[in-house]
């Protein structure tokens, strides 16, 4: 199964309950007292034949961006911050990496215990010379943290292991050069998330039949521009990926200011949210989540 929290639902406009992009993704499959199964999901987690590789962490802890505020929302809900395991960037507008370099500096200094455990960061081709720039600026330790990390550019259609039966792929969106959207499958269930996109019938055939399809709606249908989504463009790319659910997030604050249900549910039938900072959802499990329902397990509002 898939856990999504949106940890940022925000833009680069500085917002008061939305802070910039950022959203935690775990992979496994939880028992019944929340802990998780490494490896595949099971269809009978409560079977006497366990695995003995049962573990209290999901299989793959990865957070897709990293724009200002994300380290203290983090920590605001809760989130196990110290043990993500991948760090993904869609593409390098500062509302989606900004906060790496303080990201990277608080597992270094900012945590309890002294962190060993790999990490994986993934971005755009050309992610790799910004961290060294990114390095040049800061300190060796953005790329020499001290723990095994690996810097992996990412190419639309090559699909990358994350753990056994857990892949990212990507594709490219028209946003900027760089930008991607991302697919994170694990068994049956897959998740997309569009990144910063304008419309694109492509991206809808790529994310077709997706379980939960986290879109971009960054502005009103009267500022519609081609490089971001509006009710009306997410409503028919949710209808042509033929989406399960569909999550709505990256909210400038004119769109707030209009009625997006209507405006999407003009198009697209299927169950959908506006995400909050904080909000949680599930799909893949018995434990799913599904049918416009929507369970809040963490955060304070
Ligand atoms: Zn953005
Ligand atoms: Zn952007």
């Amino acid at each position: 199964m898939i856990r999504l929290t949106t940890v940022g639902t925000g833009t680069v406009s500085p917002h008061a309950e939305r802070t910039s992009a950022a959203y935690l993704v775990e992979t496994g499959w939880p028992m019944v007292d929340g802990r998780w199964h490494f490896g595949e999901p099971r269809q009978n987690p409560d079977a006497s034949d366990a695995p003995s590789t049962i573990g209290h962490r999901p299989s793959v802890c990865l957070l897709m961006d990293v724009g200002a505020g994300t380290c203290h929302r983090l920590a605001q809900f809760g989130l196990p911050w110290t043990t993500i395991t991948h760090l993904a960037i869609t593409h390098f507008h500062a509302d989606h990496f900004g906060e790496l370099p303080a990201l990277l500096f608080a597992m270094k200094y900012g945590a309890s215990e002294t962190r060993t455990a790999p990490l994986t960061l993934l971005g755009p081709i050309g992610f790799g010379a910004l961290l060294d720039k990114l390095a040049a600026a800061f300190g060796d330790w953005v790329t020499a943290p001290g723990w095994p990390l690996t810097i992996t550019e990412l190419h639309p259609g090559t699909p990358v292991a994350l753990a056994p039966g857990v892949t990212l792929d990507c594709t490219r969106v028209p946003h900027t050069d760089e930008s991607l959207a991302f697919s994170i499958t694990t068994g049956r269930t897959r998740l997309v998330y569009t990144g910063d996109t304008g419309p694109s019938e492509a991206l809808g055939d790529w994310a077709k039949g997706c379980d939960l399809l986290l879109a971009e709606c960054s502005l009103p249908d009267n500022l519609a521009m081609d490089i971001h989504l509006t009710p009306t463009s997410v409503a028919a790319l949710a209808a042509r990926a033929q989406a399960k659910r569909l999550v709505l997030s990256h909210l400038y604050p004119p769109v707030e200011q209009v009625d997006i249900r209507a405006g999407v549910a003009a198009s697209y039938g299927g169950p959908m949210d506006v995400a909050r900072d904080g909000d949680v959802f599930e799909v893949g499990g018995d434990r799913e989540v599904g049918g416009g329902g929507r369970e809040r397990v963490r955060g304070d509002r």
